[in-house]
């Protein structure tokens, strides 16, 4: 056997994907799997949307790439309808989630340099969040297990322990002039579908507009549909003042943006800021043919409901494995099992038994099918489910030990 060049960074599952179809996954041997970690809430539409795949064909006929030197008409009618769909005057595009946090950060500080304040550059976080693996995203993480071997951690980043608003109140009293912004995801997906209250982020809104520091959301996994309203603080009735997505928006082409009130974005004057790829047109065709997609009537509503059943027949399992479930966590289709052990054995039972799930912090199963799964997909993962709890409950209760 020849030595892997790869670089030996992921611990990869021994399967190897052909094909996709909808929520369904084929391998080279043809056994196929069910798709409930969407390349973890990336292929937001499935694989292979057959919109998607024309959008894609149509420009890739076209033109692939021509620089941010030149217009791109693409880039234009995307960011018109994330405006006219979110509170954002203004659009970045990226390659990726971790470079629409960059942009955020930078959008935020350069923000209150323009406005004469160049020291307030700080950015508050809080523990548990995930924000890419950049040398400023894992500062902003603050995870000591990205953070340890590369060197001294960008400055400028403070993580509270929880999201508590008396935190942020000492914190910003203690140096609002220094505090650029607050980032925050709205349901914490790496960390293990930690909820958020819709109340705490009301009053974290509340604050900042205080003290003039800037509410900066991590969308990158909740956005686009993900927990049933097209981007999760909605339903926290607020909006903030900058937010980075990426992920579900490309269903599959990698690219993200940040989004920005006008005031804000106004900071980011020729030069300040730039991308070789971002934007490019081929990436613009599969987002507009996304948003086709997800802005049609009822498709928010569907994640709801679908998300609700799911919800409901997890619960049902938690009340069946007592000894292995501790509860459900998540909202439309970002969903956790919070296991009483690490959920590592239940994973791989589960691939076994033909469903794909995505491990995240807090001993936490995360499921993250494509929006597009129905009942019958739905059916299936809770059977996988149930089966695998089964197998693995046998395991957990052995005879009667001799002793
Ligand atoms: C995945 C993710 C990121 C990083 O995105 P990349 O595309 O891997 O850089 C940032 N924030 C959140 C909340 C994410 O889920």
């Amino acid at each position: 056997m020849t030595k892997n060049p790869l670089f030996s960074t992921y611990a990869r599952a021994n399967l190897n994907f052909i094909r996709g179809e909808g929520a369904w996954l084929t391998t080279e041997d043809n056994r196929r799997f069910l798709d409930f970690a969407a390349g973890v809430a990336v292929n937001s539409l499935g694989h292979a949307h057959p919109h998607l795949v024309a959008a894609l064909k149509e420009q890739a006929d076209k033109v692939w790439h021509v620089s941010n030197l030149y217009e791109i008409p693409g880039q234009q009618k995307l960011a018109q309808r994330l405006c006219e769909a979110t509170f954002a005057d203004k659009v970045f595009f990226t390659n990726s989630g971790a470079e629409s946090l960059e942009c955020a950060i930078k959008t935020a500080r350069r923000y209150h340099y323009a406005n004469g304040q160049p020291d307030r550059y700080e950015i508050l976080t809080f523990d548990g969040a995930f924000h890419g693996r950049t040398l400023a995203t894992i500062a902003a993480g603050g995870q000591e297990k990205y953070l340890e071997g590369f060197g001294p951690k960008a400055p400028g980043f403070t993580s509270l322990a929880e999201p508590d608003i008396e935190l942020v109140k000492q914190a910003l009293s203690d140096r609002a002039d220094k505090i650029a912004g607050v980032l925050i995801e709205p349901l914490q997906g790496e960390g293990g579908i930690r909820e958020i209250s819709p109340s705490f982020l009301k009053a974290l809104r509340a604050l900042c507009d205080e003290t003039g520091s800037l509410l900066m959301l991590d969308e990158v996994q909740t956005g686009v549909g993900r927990t049933g309203k097209l981007f999760a603080y909605e339903w926290a009735q607020i909006t903030p003042d900058l937010m980075a997505i990426a992920k579900g928006i490309g269903g599959g082409f990698p690219f993200g943006a940040c989004l920005a009130t006008g005031d804000v974005a106004e900071a980011m004057i020729p030069g300040t800021h730039g991308s070789t790829y971002g934007g490019n047109p081929l990436a613009m065709a599969v987002g507009n043919a996304v948003l086709d997609i997800v802005l049609e009537d009822t498709f928010l509503q569907k994640i709801s409901d679908n998300g609700l059943l799911l919800k409901q027949k997890l619960a049902a399992l938690a009340d069946s494995y007592p000894d292995q479930i501790d509860s459900i966590r998540g909202q439309g289709l970002m969903l956790g099992i919070k296991c009483k052990q690490p959920p590592a054995d239940l994973l791989a039972k589960l691939r076994d038994n033909g469903l794909l799930c995505v491990p995240a912090g807090d001993n936490v199963l995360r499921l993250l099918p494509p929006l597009t799964i129905g009942q019958e997909e739905i059916e299936v993962a809770i059977s996988a489910l149930n089966k695998s709890l089964a197998e693995l409950q046998d395991d957990l209760s052995p005879e009667p030990s001799a002793s």
